[in-house]
């Protein structure tokens, strides 16, 4: 019996041991696992660790802690590209530290899903990102990244896995549909990813995201092509090339009024609009999809008002 258990305690080291040798992620997930320690710990202090200012704050002479909490939950989804050439680059990308960079989620081409990062952990993603008054949505959100060169179409299998994977996030978190988002999203002036080609319709189909009504937008966008096709307009001189002279043109080329401005409008939905051109061309590039510039046609307004009273209410 003794024997047995020698030779079963040599089996369990042996399969350990051979399990560590065939990943080749071991030494980084090593690191993973002392990052872990390092936080836990940070949780498990009592009382609660303060620095700074906070030590100066006039506490009761005995802490008391209360019985009853969790762990804080993310409350949204950023989507993301990851603008490199194969997975095997976006996983060597996040596990190494001078990168700074990471995501909970990557999403090869063929489908399958690398959860890279507890859920209840801050991923570095989002970088200075704003979406309404949330400024830090590293802190609020999970995020997740489609291998994808930027440019490319986003695979059947990758899309079909995104679905399934965002179904389990939106029930074990209870995330709302409007917090479905793109990077380029809460970071217009910076980031154009997921690119033009990203399914954003069929993923507010199914309660990722909000879209706009059919009925509402399409005449519109067709009965206004010569708007919307903004270089065959600058190419024959119809309106100069500069952009804001466009803007200026366009504006008055349009007879659609909104009941707020289109910055309002855009500001409702979430966009930081310190810089308006670019909140309009980041609302282009996720509800539009095509002609990704600075300027709002007839047709683009009306999906603009659309789209901010289903965010507002
Ligand atoms: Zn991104």
């Amino acid at each position: 019996m003794k024997n047995f258990f020698r030779v079963f305690s040599l089996f369990i080291v042996i399969s350990v041991l051979f399990s560590c040798a065939s990943n080749p992620y071991a030494p980084t997930n090593r690191m993973y696992k002392k990052q872990a320690k390092v936080l836990t710990k940070q949780l498990r202090q009592i009382p609660p660790e303060q620095t700074g200012i906070a030590t100066t704050l006039p506490y009761g002479e005995n802490w008391v802690g209360t019985t009853n909490f969790n762990l804080r939950k993310p409350n949204y989804v950023v989507i993301h590209h990851t603008a490199q050439e194969s997975v095997e680059q976006t996983l060597k990308t996040f596990t190494l530290p001078r990168t700074q960079v990471s995501a909970h989620y990557v999403i090869a081409k063929d489908g399958t899903i690398y959860n890279m990062l507890n859920d209840f952990y801050r991923g570095w993603h989002g970088g200075a990102g704003k979406w309404g008054n949330n400024t830090d949505l590293n802190s609020s959100s999970i995020g997740i990244e489609l291998d994808n060169n930027g440019k490319e179409e986003f695979s059947k299998l990758q899309i079909e896995s995104l679905l399934k994977l965002l179904k389990v996030l939106k029930e074990k978190y209870n995330i709302p549909d409007a917090n479905f988002i793109g990077h380029s999203d809460i970071a217009p002036s910076r980031k154009v990813d997921p690119n033009a080609n990203f399914p954003w319709e069929e993923l507010a189909g199914e309660g990722y995201g909000l879209w706009y009504d059919e009925a509402v937008a399409i005449p519109e966008i067709a009965g206004n092509s010569i708007i919307l096709d903004l270089p065959t307009i600058v190419e024959e001189g119809i309106i100069p090339a500069d952009e804001n002279e466009i803007i200026a043109k366009v504006a008055t080329i349009n007879s659609f009024t909104m009941d707020v401005s289109p910055e309002i409008a855009l500001r409702i939905i979430g966009y930081d609009t310190s810089d308006v051109e670019s909140a309009i061309k980041a609302f282009k590039l996720h509800f539009i999809q095509k002609n990704i510039n600075s300027v709002l046609s007839d047709g683009e307004l009306k999906i603009l008002d659309n789209l901010y009273k289903k965010y507002f209410y």
